[in-house]
């Protein structure tokens, strides 16, 4: 039976999600923004929480941690390898290609680094989710802080190669922001326009964008099309390397 996901707004503009195996009764959180959000999303439906799932180090993604902790002292912690010095203290280090199992689901990790280095993902192949934080984003990806832009660019082709109907729960809420931009990107790109119209719809109802289809982040967002010959066109740049186009596309964001 797939992982039941809940979506649970943090903080100003974050999202933690649980993953919850009804068979098993385990249950993981994905980043621990702020406790209490997670402790009353998990109490609300009688769940403990067994697995906490850390994408990244940044204090947005961890700094519920001891709190959910204190409640849940059982749980264990999972994260990334490469990240051992910067990651609260670990249960289970994690490498590319590494699993964790959620009662009979099996996640896979993913190395998708460039907003970090060390910034894993997580991707349940029979639930047919993967969680990305800061990695790929609805419309948009992370900042690159500490890997390089070709470095992001291979993680999102990684994330891009998964099947269309993985559904994408990624880290903040910045799509109506991301959406403004992609518009400059691709003006003409209709499933943009369309999906653009829906976003601000939800937001205007005060309902996240998230989590998202990777079909439609592949049909809309800029940072996964620079190997698009249309978008290229519009940047100038016919028949670059998709690596340079997403370096370009990444460069007007980060001043937009
Ligand atoms: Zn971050
Ligand atoms: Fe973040």
């Amino acid at each position: 039976m797939p992982l039941e996901i809940i979506t649970i707004p943090c903080l100003s503009d974050n999202y933690a999600y649980l993953a919850h195996d009804a068979q098993s009764g385990d249950t993981a959180v994905i980043d621990i923004p702020e406790a209490a959000p997670i402790l009353k999303a998990a109490a609300k439906r009688g769940w403990k929480i067994t697995h906490v799932l850390v994408t990244h180090h940044h204090w947005d993604h961890v700094g519920g941690l001891d709190e959910v902790l204190a409640t849940f002292p059982d749980a264990r912690v999972f994260g990334a390898r490469a990240d051992l010095e910067r990651l609260p203290p670990l249960h289970v280090a994690l490498d590319e290609g590494d699993t964790v199992s959620i009662g009979a689901e099996t996640g896979t990790v993913m190395d998708v680094s460039g907003h970090t280095l060390g910034h894993i993902a997580y991707y349940f192949a029979d639930s047919d989710v993967v969680f990305t934080a800061d990695s790929l984003m609805a419309l948009g990806c992370g900042r690159v802080f500490e890997g390089t832009k070709p470095q992001m660019w291979e993680s999102l082709s990684k994330l891009a190669a998964l099947p269309g109907n993985t559904v994408v729960c990624s880290g903040h809420e910045y799509t109506q922001a991301n959406a403004r931009f992609a518009l400059t990107i691709e003006p003409d790109n209709p499933a943009l326009i369309s999906r653009c119209k829906e976003i601000d719809a939800a937001r205007a109802a005060g309902n996240p964008t998230v989590p998202s289809l990777l079909s439609v982040e592949l049909d809309t967002n800029p940072f996964l099309r620079a190997a698009i010959p249309s978008l290229q066109r519009h940047l100038g740049m016919d028949g670059a390397d998709p690596s340079q186009v997403f370096a370009e596309i990444r460069s007007r964001k980060d001043n937009f």
